[in-house]
């Protein structure tokens, strides 16, 4: 289906058309029409759908017919779990309302929060925020919400998963309830629905993917090997499958930096995004890799969710994720927009539970491959998660705890509060 045929004004099909869209994708065709007849609204989608247009479209043109905003003001809301994420979806904004007469901006924490205060000083008609950030502004008296209207969470699971969801209950008290609130989610899961029901008023329900699913468009493929062997197998493959770039994940931050360095030691050019570098040097690396400088990016979770590389070729799990549903998300990286793309997981038989929950999640078996040179040598026994205590023990190591809340100077948020906010995120995952 077109784009015109979904309600949207001349200078937003101009823009979409510039953007080299053709046709609307299914989530778009559903959420365009049902945003701009201002309902609420709950829409599931997978990663890389074109959810992102889905929602920025209408609700730049619901704002364009209103007045603009008061000094620090904002009338649309999206807040989106991680700093990447709220870049680039700022920077989406930034670039469909071209045509139309809109302020926006973002806001997220790891960088200073005096030219954020700034620029809110003359209003803002969308802004683009992670939580622990726009709490820290309105604490400080830079932001208001009076002139509120729009809503929109995105990505809502990544936010329950990340231990979020006291920020957003927070939030919502201070917002105006006449509003229109649009909740985006990968997943339905029931703290979703429960979210769901507290923040929306009769919304509409729109689903264009089954849950869970991984995306039909990449080609999954799993290796074994021994555990000690992975880096040389990656580095095997790198060299001999002529992938012109490939996003690697690693459970932890130790694991991503080292990696790194044995990349770049044989010759391949490799940069890591995780939670314990700097934003600048996040910023950096991933800019690196979008503009092809960086061949290889090596990130932790924390960028499951945030990037959209073009056309990005290829993932590889090096590790598989303690959550089955960070495998969909993490592949979801790449075949977007219905390219084509390839997933490569290289497993170690200490990784055979984390495999049975994915199995289990997307309802397929795989095959395990094995490349002769590095056929695995001996059977590693299991590691059984025996209680608790070790389970936070390994989220202590990997990426949950220090995500979008790293310290900064201006927080008001005392350490026990963040202290709090990673021990949900915990318990959050132990429930699952
Ligand atoms: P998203 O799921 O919002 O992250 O979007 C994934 C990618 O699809 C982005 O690179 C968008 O620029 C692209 N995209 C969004 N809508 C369309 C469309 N209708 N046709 C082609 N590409 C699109």
């Amino acid at each position: 289906m077109s784009f015109s045929a979904l309600g949207l004004c001349d200078e937003l099909l101009k823009v979409v058309a510039e953007q080299g869209y053709t046709v609307a994708s299914p989530i778009q065709i559903e959420a365009i029409p049902a945003v701009l007849s201002q309902r609420d609204v709950v829409a599931v989608a997978q990663t890389g759908t074109g959810k992102t247009a889905g929602f920025t479209l209408p609700v730049l043109q619901l704002l364009s017919g209103g007045l603009s905003a008061k000094p620090q003001s904002v009338r649309a809301l999206i807040i989106t779990p991680t700093r990447e994420l709220a870049a680039q979806v700022a920077k989406s904004v930034e670039n469909y309302s071209r045509l139309v007469n809109i302020r926006s901006g973002a806001v997220f924490g790891g960088v200073r929060i005096e030219p954020q205060i700034s620029q809110l000083e003359d209003g803002l008609d969308v802004l683009v925020a992670t939580p622990g950030r726009l709490i820290d502004l309105y604490n400080q008296q830079a932001i208001n919400f009076a002139q509120l209207e729009i809503l929109v969470l995105d990505e809502a699971d990544r936010m329950l998963d990340l231990g979020f969801v006291n920020d957003i209950h927070h939030i919502q008290t201070l917002l105006p309830a006449k509003r229109q609130s649009l909740l985006f989610s990968a997943t339905f899961s029931k703290d979703i629905k429960s979210l769901a029901r507290g923040m929306l008023n009769n919304p509409l329900m729109i689903e264009v993917a089954v849950p869970n699913s991984t995306i039909d468009t990449v080609k999954q493929k799993i290796y074994s090997v021994d555990k000690a062997r992975k880096n040389d197998l990656l580095i095997h493959l790198i060299k001999t499958q002529n992938w012109r770039q490939a996003l690697v994940f690693s459970r932890t931050k130790q694991g991503a930096d080292s990696l790194v360095m044995q990349l770049e030691k044989a010759g391949i050019s490799a940069a890591s995004i995780h939670a314990n570098r700097t934003q600048h040097a996040r910023t950096h690396a991933l800019d690196g890799f979008k503009n092809g400088r960086v061949k290889i990016l090596v990130a932790t979770d924390i960028a499951s969710r945030g990037i959209d590389v073009n056309q990005l070729p290829c993932v590889v799990n090096f590790d598989f994720p303690y959550v089955p549903e960070d495998y969909v998300h993490r592949i979801g990286r790449t075949g977007r927009a219905g390219n084509s793309g390839l997933a490569i997981s290289l497993f170690s038989e200490d990784e055979a539970k984390q495999l049975q929950s994915i199995e289990r999640l997307i309802g397929r078996k795989f095959e395990r491959e094995i490349i002769p040179a590095f056929a695995p040598t001996h059977k590693a026994p299991i590691t059984k998660v025996a209680n608790n205590k070790k389970l936070v023990n390994m989220l202590d190591d990997d990426e949950y705890g220090n995500f979008e809340a790293d310290p900064q100077p201006n927080s008001r948020e005392k350490p026990q509060g963040r202290a709090k906010r990673a021990s949900n995120a915990s318990n959050h995952k132990r429930r699952k």
